[in-house]
């Protein structure tokens, strides 16, 4: 119930921008804003889930731990916001709350050759 109020008062302190589950949303300066403050935030960080950089071949992205389709206010909250790359990402999809951003390295995801080995 409390996520619920917190979604309506997320829609209509934003009732402005587009949907968080649409495109249009990542045009938004809302979105481009506080995209920048987690990558300022973690600028020396790779994957926070496999480890890679992005001198490894990797994109990086922006993503949400609770999926904004299903946690709207939580869409521009940095504290719902880690590194994944591209790769990552796309797998984690929403399905998966996993917080990586406290993991160690030893219990990241591990790639060789592009294949997951652990
Ligand atoms: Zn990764």
């Amino acid at each position: 119930m409390l996520d619920f109020i917190k979604c309506i008062r997320f829609w209509w302190n934003y009732r402005h921008v587009p949907h968080p589950a649409s495109r249009e949303f990542l045009q938004t300066y809302e979105w481009a804003r506080v995209r920048y403050q987690v990558l300022h935030k973690y600028r020396d960080t790779p994957c926070m889930a496999c480890a890679r950089w992005p001198k490894q071949g990797v994109w990086l992205n922006v993503d949400h731990i609770k999926p904004h389709k299903t946690h709207l206010h939580l869409s521009l909250d940095i504290n719902n916001l880690l590194i994944l790359c591209h790769e990552c990402n796309r797998g984690k999809g929403n399905w998966d709350n996993t917080d990586w951003r406290s993991a160690q390295p030893s219990t990241r995801i591990s790639f060789c050759c592009n294949l997951m080995v652990e």
